[in-house]
């Protein structure tokens, strides 16, 4: 196993739809691994697979008890509403507060193929939401206002710089 590189703001790969997960072999289960590997190196509750610069429909999770692989997901259900600080492995974890559903429903395949469905609310269903959009080409920065965005990025540069 290794640990991968994580992509970060502004590389392409981060705003691209990804790919369909269609081959659900050794290989997909060596990736998940190696990301859940680097998502605890990094201290991350969620990562999918374009922050390891993979244009891919997968991420895989461990957020509030509940840890999984979610290949293809699509959040299929909302329910109320949520505004909490939230930070990416992607753009240096700089905090914006963003406004997701309280709950939400995803639906998902496992190693297997087999289409899962899983409820969460609070954090978790944030994390399910942060990482659909990863997979939809969606960074949690594009659900800001134009000015918050921008200092989130500007943040974000800055501190790249001192590092
Ligand atoms: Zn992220």
């Amino acid at each position: 196993m290794a640990i991968r590189k994580i992509t970060e703001y502004p590389e392409t790969v981060l705003g691209k739809v990804g790919e369909a997960v269609t081959n659900f072999d050794e290989k997909l289960e060596k990736l998940c691994d190696e990301m859940f590997e680097t998502m605890y190196d990094a201290e991350g509750v969620g990562l999918a697979a374009p922050q390891i610069g993979l244009s891919t429909r997968l991420f895989v999770m461990d957020c509030e008890g509940i840890k999984l692989i979610a290949a293809n997901p699509e959040i299929i259900k909302k329910e109320g509403e949520q505004s909490s600080p939230e930070g990416c492995l992607s753009v240096g974890k700089v905090p914006a507060v963003v406004v997701r559903a309280e709950r939400a429903t995803l639906r998902a395949q496992d190693l297997k193929g087999e289409w899962f469905e899983r409820e969460a609310d609070g954090y978790a269903a944030r994390c399910f939401q942060h990482e659909t959009d990863h997979c939809d080409g969606k960074l949690f920065i594009d659900h800001l206002p134009k000015m918050r965005r921008e200092m989130v990025v500007k943040r974000f540069k800055k501190e790249k710089k001192w590092n």
